[in-house]
């Protein structure tokens, strides 16, 4: 099975993320390498095959497919045109530069949801990220705004880790270990589905995101004597240490096993019980790519996203979000040299506009999100077309009482400066 994903990864590497675009990539299709087990892969595979039919994305009408890459440049700008002011078009930076250049604002996943919240104008968000971040953007916008995400087969592989039914079991098990009054706070990234977010609200925990980790957990911690940190490992577990907790203050929790595969102490020690999730962008970087970057630059700073493991984060000479990377690099004067450990789309766009420094990717197999990538610019064409004819296809609706607890998590956040 490794075997056959690197197959995949080979082809992918060889062929440049510029000319991919030209390619549809089906729904349901997996380009990206994964470095796990076969035991994972196969239980992601089961979990992401239990996600509501929702991810599920109806075939283009063969006009998109074949039309070429300035027909449909053409086709975007004028379905924008006639819609105007009715319509925003939010890019999140992962996007590749076809999408983006027609972005009216483009951030990460808290700077967009932000967006969403504060500007109630437009009827339409056409929102070019994956499906949780439009199930967010639906939450926090207005009751005539509707959302939309252009291909419905955009998910996000770490957000599929974390399905209901093994919170639940995880939730009920450490009920019955601790008691009922045992004092953890769940908090989860933002890159998790609405029923998570719901999840967090109703049981007294909160959203986070990579630029407010730590302050939501200090949040978490005045409330609570436990953080249960979704789906993310890799950012909770860099929190809790740039906040001066150690290893031994944190727990991994792997879902299907009995109390997450830890032993009785280790739980009641730990602090921090980390969900067995992870990215498989950020999952890819490694300490060898960081000392590797050393050597062919003496002078290279290196930044990476905390969903990187420890050992990378250790090695760099800082990290943060996406927003933060992108404002590092902006800073550093004339002639800096930056290695960078994110998605691949955008350490390109920053090299791209900004000549008078060398910004590379530490990873130099190119490893694009794959399900941000589903946002192929004929995708798109198609969505806003549609809207130009008044029908919202792909429409992103949160209901009942799952947006309005996963409402309660998200405000908590928001509320946090
Ligand atoms: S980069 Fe990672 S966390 Fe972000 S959407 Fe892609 S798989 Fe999900």
């Amino acid at each position: 099975m490794i075997a056959t994903l690197d197959r995949v990864a080979g082809r992918l590497a060889a062929a440049s993320p510029e000319k991919l675009p030209d390619t549809l990539v089906p729904a349901g299709d997996e380009v990206c390498n994964y470095e796990y087990s076969y035991e994972d892969l196969f239980s992601e595979r089961l979990r992401a095959a239990s996600q509501p039919v929702t991810h599920l994305q109806v075939p283009l009408p063969p006009e998109y497919v074949n039309m070429s890459p300035a027909a449909l440049d053409a086709r975007i700008a004028a379905a924008k045109a006639a819609l105007g002011t009715r319509l925003t078009i939010l890019g999140h930076h992962y996007q590749r530069d076809a999408i983006i250049k027609f972005a009216d604002a483009r951030g990460d996943s808290f700077k967009l949801s932000q967006f969403a919240a504060e500007r109630h104008e437009s009827e339409y968000i056409v929102f070019c990220g994956v499906h949780f971040m439009a199930e967010s953007a639906d939450i926090l916008s207005a009751p005539h705004q509707k959302v939309i995400l252009p291909n419905m087969a955009a998910g996000c592989s770490m957000a599929d880790m974390a399905p209901t039914d093994e919170v639940l079991d995880c939730w009920a098990q450490l009920a019955d270990f601790f008691g009922p009054d045992h004092g953890i706070v769940p908090v989860t990234y933002m890159n998790s589905g609405a029923a998570l977010k719901a999840f967090c609200g109703k049981n007294g925990g909160i959203v986070c995101t990579s630029s407010n980790a730590r302050a939501v957990i200090e949040w978490a911690l005045e409330r609570g004597k436990k953080i249960l940190f979704f789906p993310d490992q890799h950012l909770g577990r860099n929190t809790a240490l740039a906040m001066g907790f150690s290893l031994e203050d944190t727990a991994l929790w792997t879902p299907g096993k009995d109390l997450g595969g830890n032993a009785d102490d280790a739980l009641e020690r730990a602090t921090f019980i980390l969900w067995k999730g992870h990215c498989s962008v950020h999952g890819r970087f490694k300490p060898e790519q960081v000392h590797e970057a050393h050597r062919r630059y003496p002078n290279v700073k290196v930044v990476v996203h905390p969903e990187c493991v420890r050992e990378v984060v250790a090695l760099a000479d800082c990290n943060g979000s996406t927003e933060y990377i992108i404002k590092v690099v902006t800073e550093s004067p004339a002639g800096s040299v930056w290695a960078i450990g994110t998605e691949i789309n955008l350490v390109n766009r920053l090299q791209k506009e900004q000549p008078d420094k060398t910004i590379f990717c530490l990873d130099p197999v190119i490893c694009p999100c794959s399900t941000m990538y589903r946002i192929h610019p004929a995708y798109l064409a198609w969505a806003l077309d549609n809207l130009v004819e008044d029908r919202s296809v792909n429409q992103i609706k949160v209901d009942g009482e799952v947006a309005r607890w996963a409402l309660v998590a998200l405000e908590r956040m928001l509320a946090i400066k």
